[in-house]
């Protein structure tokens, strides 16, 4: 594999995490001190409170953003792995696809990926435990937006990953190759049913799946070269945020994890 080669990946593109999941610090500083302050700061109300919370709601990127983005990257001609949720999970726990609930954004990735800018990756199918995904009153739900548990049962998983499969592959019109496991939690049953269903590479923490490693027909793709991001970032820090990420990295070409999964196969 060569060493000036990088894959930037912005995850968590249509997941309803980004305004389901609340958890409180666990920490807060005062002056040069760490509190802890994670009882506290997970009782009811304070976990909303500014100072407090750790993740706040957050929107969707919007079309213009998008926009932008692609400009950005077609400019620098540097590609991007955009890890997509194939579901809105609802308060009521209802799944709405991603194309029915964001139209506009989907038609736009869509175009991209037309335009050979991007990758679509699979971020799971609801990237939380359905059922489990609001707000609780005394404990963070941290945990539970994550979707590929070992107590989950394996069916589940099954299920998970074909339907997600399918949404995504018949939306984009393409074999879907990139698996990106929320929050990093997947088992080996997940990678099995990842590789029935057309999965290829499986983009991760890289003390949980090491570079080059194949993993029941798996490559996995760890994050040695891989600069990984959210949506969330985007959100916060505008699109100068990204262009600067591409300066610092200019040494680097930038690719998709598909494109630096085909770098170890050709090694
Ligand atoms: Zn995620």
């Amino acid at each position: 594999m060569q060493k000036n080669i990088a894959a930037f990946r912005i995850d968590d593109i249509f997941a309803a995490s980004k305004v389901n999941e609340a958890y409180g610090k666990d920490y807060i500083s005062l002056g040069s001190k760490s509190i802890p302050v994670s009882i506290i700061s997970n009782f009811l109300f304070m976990k909303y409170i500014p100072g407090f919370r750790k993740l706040s709601p957050y929107r969707e990127i919007s079309v213009s953003e998008w926009e932008g983005i692609f400009a950005i990257l077609k400019n620098k001609n540097a590609r991007l792995t955009v890890g997509v949720t194939a579901t809105w999970v609802e308060k009521d726990g209802a799944l709405i696809p991603f194309f029915e609930k964001f139209p506009r954004e989907a038609e736009i990735l869509r175009k991209a990926l037309r335009d050979g800018i991007i990758e679509i990756a699979n971020h799971g199918l609801t990237h939380c435990v359905i059922g489990k995904h609001l707000p609780r009153l005394f404990s963070s739900n941290r945990s539970y937006h994550r979707e590929f548990w070992d107590w989950i049962p394996m069916e589940v998983h099954r299920e998970h990953m074909k339907i997600s499969q399918e949404l995504l592959g018949k939306y984009f019109g393409c074999q879907i190759l990139t698996f990106i496991p929320p929050g990093n939690v997947w088992n080996s049953n997940t990678e099995k049913f990842a590789f029935e269903y057309g999965i290829r590479y499986l983009s991760g923490r890289e003390s949980l799946c090491p570079s080059g490693k194949i993993s029941n027909g798996l490559l996995y793709i760890g994050e040695a070269n891989v600069i990984a991001f959210h949506d969330r970032e985007i959100i916060l820090n505008g699109l100068h945020w990204l262009e600067n990420l591409i300066k610092i990295n200019a040494d680097k070409k930038i690719v998709t994890i598909k494109e630096l999964g085909e770098t170890f196969v050709d090694a």
